[in-house]
């Protein structure tokens, strides 16, 4: 077994199954996420016994890595390569307020969005828990640097593999391992309704993220095929529920594609159904795919998008973009990378 699949109450459960203490537990976290020790042998405080036991029992495994591109803005875009040879990346971007991280969540996506490149080859298969895990270890193992924030918008719809994706939120947020805060944490979705109400529930701090793209169903149906099975209206619904329980702002994801949603008439229609919603609203240009017709909007249509919302009383940002001379968007270099 990984270590890395381990959130550290599990890991407390394996030292009582040794009659060892649970504190062993956090010793462990110590070493691996803090100190990036990844050999039982090195870890000075435990017993010969112990260290072999452990051995026999957890591998420490990093991520392979292909390839490593990085673009002129700082932004580093990885590719690694699993155990069962397929292929996965994480994006790494720089910020004045620190180090971000794009984790994948699954090899492929089965939500099939017409825009999207992730979406052209179907899901294989989930990620283990430590293998979402390692893209972060392995990323700060070869850059030398902590990730400061994480961002579940990589490859794959993360809450189709909804139980991973928490054990792996568990396991980053515990003060003894990465320590990453739950508020640095925002995980993105193309709207899986139940799950919504269930991340609700979870009692946990960490950002929720909805990639809309649409104001209305006509439109989000032609572009996201969980649309025809979660209208707008229900994921509104979720999301609303979701502020109410947790007090939390929901970032809303709209990226613009050329005459497919950015005509004022769409922006009309996001400001009133966002209406005095807690809600931040992230206009996002469209990295272009080559096998798909959508064109990134014109600046001017852009501008006059974000303007419409700002003067209607929207919270709303237009995403500067990142690693766009290394095809940083979600899955394009693994898809080149296949067609190799
Ligand atoms: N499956 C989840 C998370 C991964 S996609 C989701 O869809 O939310 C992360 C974000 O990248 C989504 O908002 C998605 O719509 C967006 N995206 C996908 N392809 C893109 C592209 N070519 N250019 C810009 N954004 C893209
Ligand atoms: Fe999957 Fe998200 Fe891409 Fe849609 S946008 S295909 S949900 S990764």
């Amino acid at each position: 077994m990984n270590i890395f699949d381990l959130p550290k109450k599990e890991l407390e459960n394996y030292f009582k199954t040794f009659n060892d203490k649970p504190f062993r537990a956090t010793q462990i976290y110590e070493w691996l996420y803090q100190k990036k020790c990844f050999s039982f042998a090195e870890m000075s405080n435990l017993k010969k016994d112990l260290i072999d036991k452990l051995c026999s029992i957890f591998e420490i495994e990093l991520l392979n890595l292909v390839t490593m591109q990085k673009s002129k803005d700082g932004t580093i875009k990885f590719l690694f390569k699993l155990n069962d040879g397929n292929l996965i990346e994480t994006v790494l971007m720089q910020h004045d307020y620190g180090k971000s991280i794009c984790v994948t969540t699954q090899v492929g996506c089965n939500m099939g969005c017409a825009f999207c490149a992730s979406g052209l080859n179907k899901k294989i298969r989930n990620l283990e828990t430590y293998e979402i895990v390692s893209q972060i270890m392995t990323v700060e193992s070869l850059i030398n640097e902590k990730v400061t924030h994480v961002v579940v918008m990589g490859i794959g719809e993360p809450f189709d593999n909804y139980e991973n994706v928490m054990r792996f939120v568990r396991i980053i947020n515990d003060p003894k391992g990465l320590a990453i805060g739950a508020r640095h944490i925002t995980i993105s979705t193309s709207g899986l309704v139940p799950r919504i109400y269930d991340y609700a529930n979870e009692g946990i701090q960490t950002n929720l993220a909805i990639s809309l793209h649409a104001p209305n169903d006509e439109i989000r149906s032609q572009i996201m095929r969980i649309n025809r099975k979660y209208s707008i209206k229900e994921v509104i619904k979720a999301m609303d529920d979701y502020i109410a329980q947790t007090n939390r702002r929901v970032t809303i994801e709209y990226i613009l594609l050329d005459k497919v949603n950015d005509m004022p008439a769409c922006a009309y229609e996001l400001a009133e159904l966002l209406y005095k919603k807690n809600v931040y609203v992230n206009l996002i240009p469209y990295n272009e795919v080559s096998e798909m017709p959508f064109k990134r909007s014109t600046k001017e249509a852009m501008n006059q998008f974000y303007d419409i919302l700002k003067k209607r009383g929207t919270n709303v940002t237009l995403r500067r973009e990142q690693g766009h001379d290394i095809d940083a968007a979600c899955g394009q270099l693994r898809s080149k990378n296949i067609k190799k």
